[in-house]
Formats: C-alpha cells, structure tokens, sequence
C-alpha cells in the first residue's frame, strides 16, 4: 500500500498531538511533533539566557544554531519518541510553563525556522509521516496527500492545558494558562514568517465538545480514503 504524508495544523492545545500519534500507531507511520522542537530550542535559550528580546541574545542563540543538537528517541515503555537536546532527555521541561511562555518568540526568528524546517522535510523524505504544528500545511509538507486544520474555542483548549500541567504537578492558575493559549495564537498567526494559517486544501476540523473517540474514527477515515485512492 502506498504511503502518504499527514500534515496536522492548528491553534495550541487543539489536541493535535493526541490525534496524530494515535493515526500514527494506526497506520504504522511515524509521528513528529514540531512544537516539541521550538520548545526544546526556546529550553536552550532559557538556559543559556538568550531570552529578553535584545537583538544581542538573538544573535548569540542564532550563532550556536549548528550547535544545537535535537533528536527524537523512540521510548517504548511510552510508545512515543522523547526530545533530546545535545543528548538529554528534555521531554519533561519543554512542556514547562516557562518554556510556553516564550517559545512563540523564539519560533518567529528566521534562521530557527530555517533550521527545524530543513530537518522536518528530511523526516518526510519517505512518507508515511504524521507531523503537528504550524506550517506543516503551508510551508513544511505542502504536497501532503492529507492536511488537516484543528481548531477548538479558547476555553475549550486552556481547559485541557490546565488540566494536563496540573497532572505535571506544575502550579498555574486557569487564567494564567487561558492567557498564554490566547498570547500563542495571536503570535503564531501574525508572526511574518510562516504564521498559522489554514492551507487552502486543508480540512476544517473543528473539535470543541467532540470526544478523542469520535475525533480519531473521522481523521482516521479521512487518512484511510486517501490511502485507497492512491493504491
Ligand atoms: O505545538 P506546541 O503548542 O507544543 O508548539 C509550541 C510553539 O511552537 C507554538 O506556540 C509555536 O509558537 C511554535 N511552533 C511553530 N511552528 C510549528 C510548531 C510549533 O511555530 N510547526
């Protein structure tokens, strides 16, 4: 059967991720989350104290590029691949609040775009790809056999963040999470460069109130479809 490339876009905190890994393991495809590799870039920024907005710090982030070191390791006991930077295991503190808060910044910077683009694209050499973000659509992948666009109300989204960073043991309060979904969205659909946009042949898929069960039965049919037309 011939293999396709799966392009997932849409506002933070959609449920992208879920849906995609779960089409993933259905089809035997391979699953990327693009955020996790703005998030573990923003990590290094935090870390290095790149971070304040000065063009200074951008430049000193921009010149270690080459030497910034990301890959996805396979963890079975998870049945996900986990983000390592410069080989350690950063899964957990990407997903921190100090890394939500800043990584829609670091993501609008051109050479960090440049650089992660180039490796996705490599990913999807082969097809029989699923891969969430922003620009997977529109810019990454914009052949994809199927792309769909997630969208979800704000509420509906920072209801599901809360909950998840409160199962981290993460201490937030729901209008703090509300806030930074509401900050993301706004940066990651005006930045200039690759903003979020729905690509013209994307679905629509808008999944406020819509069970995961309901919603991996429609987009695994969608995939599915595809799939016979193209065998
Ligand atoms: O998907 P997630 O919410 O983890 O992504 C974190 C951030 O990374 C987004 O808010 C966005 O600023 C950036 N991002 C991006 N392009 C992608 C994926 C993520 O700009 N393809």
């Amino acid at each position: 059967m011939k293999k396709i490339t799966i392009a997932i876009d849409g506002y933070s905190s959609t449920g992208k991720s879920t849906i995609a890994k779960q089409l993933a393991k259905a089809l035997g495809y391979a699953y990327v989350d693009t955020g996790a590799m703005y998030r573990a870039i923003t990590l290094f920024a935090i870390k290095n104290d790149f971070i304040g907005g000065k063009q200074g710090n951008i430049n000193a982030l921009v010149n270690l590029l080459p030497k910034i070191n990301l890959k996805f390791v396979y963890n079975k006991d998870l049945g996900f691949a986990e983000m390592y930077l410069n080989d350690e295991n950063v899964e957990k503190e990407i997903r921190t609040m100090a890394v939500s808060r800043q990584v829609s910044k670091i993501a609008t910077v051109e050479e960090v775009r440049y650089k992660l683009v180039e490796m996705q694209k490599k990913m999807g050499m082969e097809k029989g790809i699923v891969m969430d973000g922003r620009d997977i659509g529109t810019v990454v992948f914009p052949n994809a056999e199927l792309k769909i666009y997630m969208t979800a109300s704000p509420g509906a989204r920072a209801t599901r963040r809360y909950k998840e960073l409160l199962d981290r043991g993460e201490e937030v309060t729901y209008a703090e999470v509300l806030q930074n979904v509401e900050d993301r969205d706004y940066r990651d659909s005006h930045r200039e460069i690759s903003p979020l946009k729905k690509a013209e042949d994307a679905i629509a898929f808008d999944n406020s109130g819509m069970g995961l069960k309901e919603q991996f039965e429609r987009i695994h049919n969608f995939a599915l479809r595809v799939i016979e037309k193209k065998a």
